[in-house]
């Protein structure tokens, strides 16, 4: 008879051992660091936007027979932010689908990190799935958040268009005179 699992404290080798599943879903706001991360953490969009988890555990054997535990985790969530472009909201999709195998100590872990083409965690009975989660998805966030397509741009272009003549005048250094004048 398998007991639940917890993801706050997640015994890893029972995990990975019944091959078991686990998934969640968490308010935003109950993610301290990424909402920070947010334009307003207080926007209708943060708050219903939720972080949802999916993390399958499971023990393969490497060459020697020797026991993995491995975890794949996917998660997601939207997150609102302010576009580096045109400088207004954009609803940024942050997903993760990432591949963890756990080894025995922080000194393995160092040890293996280079060579190792998954990522590395330290072996716990009590490992904090969410804060995973967390760490993943902030790593996870853009760099420079923008739309696709901005907002302004399309309405932008049509001016453009109708506008082609003020636009050759308009070069940088009648700019730039204009300035020094005023
Ligand atoms: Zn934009």
């Amino acid at each position: 008879m398998s007991q639940t699992h917890h993801a706050d404290r997640l015994d890893v080798p029972r995990f990975t051992r019944e091959g078991a599943e686990l998934s969640g879903s968490d308010a935003l706001s109950k993610h301290e660091r990424l909402i920070l991360e947010a334009l307003d953490p207080k926007a209708p969009e943060a708050q219903a936007s939720p972080v949802t988890w999916q993390a399958h555990g499971e023990q393969l054997e490497d060459a020697s027979g020797h026991v993995q535990h491995w975890l794949h985790l996917q998660a997601q969530t939207h997150l609102p932010m302010l576009c580096q472009r045109c400088l207004t909201p954009v609803l940024v999709e942050v997903s993760v689908d990432q591949r963890f195998r756990f080894v025995a100590s922080e000194d393995e872990a160092m040890a293996q990190d280079d060579e190792a083409e998954e990522d590395l965690l330290v072996l716990s009975r009590e490992f904090n799935l969410r804060e995973l989660v967390e760490d993943e998805l902030l790593m996870a966030l853009p760099l420079v958040p923008r739309h696709e397509v901005c907002p302004g741009e399309l309405k932008m272009s049509a001016k453009d268009d109708d506008f082609e003549q003020d636009d050759k005048q308009a070069n940088p250094f009648a700019v730039l005179s204009s300035l020094k004048k005023s």
